[in-house]
């Protein structure tokens, strides 16, 4: 969500003249859209900050240029004012909800008097209304945001703080967007929320769309022959989205649903509000609606007050399921949160030796994946020039890194490959 918030900023400052470039270094405004997620993705935030600031000092030294440094995002959300302290070279703090108010932020500030603009609300307008229609192309895979926030509130999470409510896109906006990216030669479209199921969308007429409904209106758009969704949450998969797995050609065979743990004792802490039972009852439904279907997940190790015996019930699940990927974290305590008040925090030697232990069959899963596709055809999205000379990158339908021999001219179109070679985190293939 990161990426399509940065290519939306982008959009919003393009009126003012700004364009992205490659690098910070020689920019007139480096943006540094953050994650509050773990604690290290936001400390990491303070160092860069570091970084910055000797950059804006040089600049101004040697070559008498203001550069603005602005912090978006939810580490921006969630510690404002710990920013404006800790680092007063900030000119702008701006939240994931007011970053269409980029233009009027920087018309307030003066980064040679130091007077700088904090934006951290939950306005009343919504965001989406007020971001421009137009925007540069986003390549063959796009994002597309159609649902923000959470209600959710698992024990250890921030996002319902930092984002704010659940809130969905009406269905006419979304339409719009995905018409145009597809226009501009998007072929694929990732819809993002936090809580992407749950996405309950007004249409025109007044009714309430579920995801399903969106993904099926969507599947009609001419040119866009893929459909992904992103991130779910087991408690809403509802019937009408598993079905539309079975019916929906273009809504590829990949689902990332996280479960986070496989002790019911643990889920019940964390107030995911299901079991492990009804999450692999989930798996199975889906299963028997698309055969072929392959599965993602997240996880968080050493979740105050997990025992062995949990942690055991963890990788039970894994071995039951068979990803085909999949995140895991240790548990780490957010300010606010009900979790980090426990006095059962589990020592961070146990987090780091249960993270290996689960990354061992992780990985172990995602190369029998990438096994199993070998020798066979599959249908690549061809998205960029790969690391290396001559070489391509793009997806398999299951959301396999593709690297394929060939020239710029194959990037946009979806090809079939036979996959030659398994590899950890990729596969290698030919254009058949
Ligand atoms: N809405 C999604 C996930 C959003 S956060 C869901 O409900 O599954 C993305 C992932 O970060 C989570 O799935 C979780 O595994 C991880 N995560 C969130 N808070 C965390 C924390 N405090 N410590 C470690 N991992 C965390
Ligand atoms: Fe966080 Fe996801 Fe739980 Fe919402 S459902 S609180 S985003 S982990």
């Amino acid at each position: 969500m990161n990426v399509y918030d940065s290519d939306r900023m982008t959009d919003v400052l393009a009126p003012l003249g700004y364009a992205p470039v490659a690098s910070a270094d020689g920019a007139d405004m480096v943006i540094l859209n953050t994650c509050h997620i773990r604690e290290k993705a936001s400390e990491k935030v303070f160092s860069e900050l570091g970084r910055l600031r000797i950059m804006k000092d040089k600049a101004r030294d040697q070559q008498g240029r203001d550069v603005t440094i602005a912090v978006a995002g939810c580490v921006a959300q969630a510690e404002g004012e710990e920013i404006t302290r800790r680092a007063p070279w900030v000119d702008i703090v701006v939240g994931p909800q007011t970053y269409h108010r980029l233009p009027e932020l920087v018309s307030q500030i003066d980064p040679a008097a130091r007077q700088r603009a904090v934006d951290t609300e939950f306005p009343e307008e919504v965001k989406f209304d007020q971001l421009p229609g137009e925007h540069a192309p986003r390549g063959p895979a796009a994002f597309l945001s159609v649902q923000e926030g959470c209600d959710k509130f698992c024990a250890f999470c921030v996002v319902p703080y930092t984002r704010g409510a659940e809130f969905s896109r009406p269905v006419d906006g979304v339409m719009t967007e995905a018409r145009r990216l597809v226009a501009s030669g998007t072929r694929e479209l990732t819809l993002l929320g936090q809580n992407v199921n749950a996405y309950h969308g007004e249409a025109a007429d007044g009714a309430s769309w579920s995801l399903a409904r969106l993904i099926r209106e969507l599947a009609e758009i001419d040119g866009l022959d893929r459909i992904r969704y992103t991130t779910s949450h087991p408690l809403d998969m509802e019937d009408d989205l598993i079905t539309a797995h079975r019916d929906v050609p273009s809504l590829m065979p990949y689902l990332h649903l996280p479960v986070q743990a496989g002790s019911d004792r643990i889920l019940a802490a964390m107030n995911r509000r299901h079991t492990h039972d009804v999450y692999l009852r989930i798996l199975d439904k889906l299963r028997a609606a698309r055969e072929d279907i392959a599965f993602s997940g997240d996880f968080i190790v050493g979740f105050p007050g997990e025992s062995d015996r949990d942690f055991a019930d963890t990788l039970a699940l894994v071995d039951r399921v068979g990803y085909a990927s999949a995140y895991s974290f240790k548990y780490s305590p957010r300010p606010g949160t009900p979790a980090a008040a426990s006095e059962e925090q589990v020592p961070e030697d146990v987090k780091s030796d249960r993270l290996e232990a689960l990354q061992q069959v992780i990985n172990a899963q995602q190369f029998a994946f990438n096994k199993q596709t070998e020798g066979r055809t599959l249908d690549v999205l061809v998205e960029r020039a790969g690391g290396r000379d001559g070489q391509m990158a793009g997806r398999s339908p299951y959301m396999q890194a593709v690297n394929l021999t060939g020239d710029e001219s194959m990037i946009g179109r979806i090809l079939p490959c036979r996959i030659t070679e398994a590899r950890q985190n990729s596969v290698i293939g030919a254009a058949a």
